[in-house]
């Protein structure tokens, strides 16, 4: 069984407590390697290499750290298909989604930022003849990132990106229960000759790893992916030593549906926000509201595309949902249908578990559900899910579907439907999100600032506000 071991100070070795956590394939539920199980020592040692390292990293030639980004950004390329599939069998996710849509983002989140940062330029401001400021933007030093197990290199990679291509050290921490891509980019860093120290991964569960990383007094800035308790633990421990934070957090994101919209595209996307990677995205739309005067249409259309997804073996080519993450999230996620029937939801298709036989007799696979019949004050419709459970609400009015749509602590993201141009763009006014996709979801452009309001976060990651979330801002105004 393979060891997942910590990678500091450029090399592999198992934790100080030489403890190690089981890993689970969630498809199989059978035990498939162990995870290095670390603690506020391994941070310390991880701590240092990377003070060690920053000065080697911070004053090198911004192209010489570029090509060194850009060749792990090559070796993951080359390597797609064995870290995909590493990927599906770690968090449950079909092979083919891993295979053609998160490892080759993985791919370019670091590309991506290994040439951005070429293009980083700091602005001038002339006082007329009387004296010019100029903005320094510098390495902040030693930085941490937490992410977590959805989409586990793909967010992985977004966050250590930009701040290695800023020139910081980092001590990173993936989620536990989904360790091994992470720990096969630790090869990919080794591979490339990303020199020791300059980026250091410690696995581990997150109150013992994630806390002692976010408590360490000389990691000044924190970046993190992960459920919106987690991150207001984060930001309580982190605000009394004035941590630079960037929080990305939980979502319930509304899906709406104008009867004006291009119907057959509408219904089909809206499966697709719905139910890919098993609705485990922070960015999948969970409560979906339909005009009325074509909600028993869309209703009849969507149900009978959901009822028709396979579910099963996430190797398979032909798997459309794959398995859930882990034994306690596939409990939450059953315990949210049964509250919803309680609450007087009427499930019109799904609403079990699943069991598709053969190797993956005892994985944790739901049946994607849809509900209708619930108010949307209701626990099902105001609570974060996070799995293959949406709900269907008729709406009459733009100002009803806004009031319901806005109504729920989160403000992440944001699907509007509709052939209306002024319509949708005064809708993507009024919705309370940090993101709005019209006629689309999840098409990303890795420029665009990548965040959400309210519980959902703060901060925005991608693009410049990546690079200057990871950098220090100085103002020097000289008198001419
Ligand atoms: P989580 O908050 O349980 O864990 C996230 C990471 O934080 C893991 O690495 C975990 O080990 C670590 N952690 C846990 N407790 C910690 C602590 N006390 N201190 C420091 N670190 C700690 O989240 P999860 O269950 O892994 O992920 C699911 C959640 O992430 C959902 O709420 C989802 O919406 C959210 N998410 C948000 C985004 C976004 O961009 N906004 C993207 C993906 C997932």
């Amino acid at each position: 069984m393979e060891n997942i071991f910590n990678y500091i100070n450029g090399v592999l070795q198992a934790p100080v407590s030489n403890q190690f956590l089981e890993n689970i394939n969630p498809a199989t539920g059978e035990v498939y390697s162990l995870c290095a199980d670390s603690d506020e020592r391994d941070v310390a040692q991880a701590y240092e290499a990377a003070e060690a390292a920053f000065p080697i990293w911070s004053e090198m030639p911004t192209n010489d750290r570029s090509k060194i980004l850009l060749k792990i950004a090559h070796l993951i390329a080359e390597k797609n298909d064995e870290l995909a599939l590493a990927e599906s069998i770690d968090q449950g996710k079909p092979l083919w989604l891993a295979k053609h849509g998160e490892i080759p983002r993985a791919q370019s989140n670091i590309h991506f930022f290994a040439t951005a940062i070429e293009h980083f330029a700091s602005e001038a401001h002339a006082m007329g003849n009387h004296a010019i400021n100029y903005t320094l933007r510098t390495p902040i030093g030693i930085v941490g990132c937490i992410s977590p197990w959805n989409l586990p290199l793909y967010l992985f990679t977004w966050k250590i990106a930009p701040a290695l291509a800023a020139g910081n050290c980092v001590v990173a921490k993936p989620s536990e229960i989904t360790p091994m891509t992470a720990y096969l980019f630790s090869k990919i860093c080794i591979e490339a000759g990303l020199p020791k120290g300059v980026l250091n991964i410690v696995h581990g569960l997150g109150p013992k790893v994630g806390s002692a990383i976010v408590a360490h007094e000389k990691i000044t800035a924190i970046s993190f992916t992960g459920g919106t308790k987690t991150g207001a633990e984060i930001a309580r421990i982190a605000a009394p030593m004035f941590k630079k934070l960037s929080l990305e957090l939980g979502g319930k994101n509304p899906n709406i549906i104008f009867a004006d919209c291009d119907f057959e595209k509408t219904v089909k996307e809206s499966v697709r926000a719905s139910f890919t990677n098993q609705g485990e995205i922070c960015l999948c739309g969970s409560r979906i509201y339909i005009e009325r005067s074509i909600y028993e249409q869309y209703k009849t259309a969507f149900v009978a595309q959901v009822a028709s997804l396979k579910i099963g073996d996430p190797l398979q080519d032909d798997t459309k949902v794959g398995a859930i993450v882990s034994k306690l999230h596939f409990d939450k996620v059953l315990s949210y249908i049964a509250l919803a029937k309680e609450e007087g939801g009427a499930i019109l298709t799904g609403g079990k578990s699943f069991n598709p036989g053969g190797n993956c007799s005892n994985g944790f696979f739901i049946e994607p559900t849809v509900i209708e019949g619930l108010g949307h004050l209701c626990r099902t419709n105001q609570e974060e899910i996070f799995g293959p459970v949406v709900t269907l609400q008729p709406f009459d009015t733009e100002e009803e579907v806004l009031a319901m749509a806005n109504s729920t602590q989160y403000g992440l993201a944001c699907t509007v439907f509709t052939e209306n141009l002024s319509k949708a763009h005064r809708v993507a006014g009024k919705i309370k999100s940090g993101i709005v996709w019209v006629n689309c979801w999840l098409l990303r452009d890795l420029r665009t600032p990548f965040g959400g309001v309210k519980q959902s976060g703060v901060g925005r990651e991608g693009g410049w506000e990546a690079l200057r979330f990871f950098t220090e801002t100085k103002n020097v105004c000289v008198k001419i």
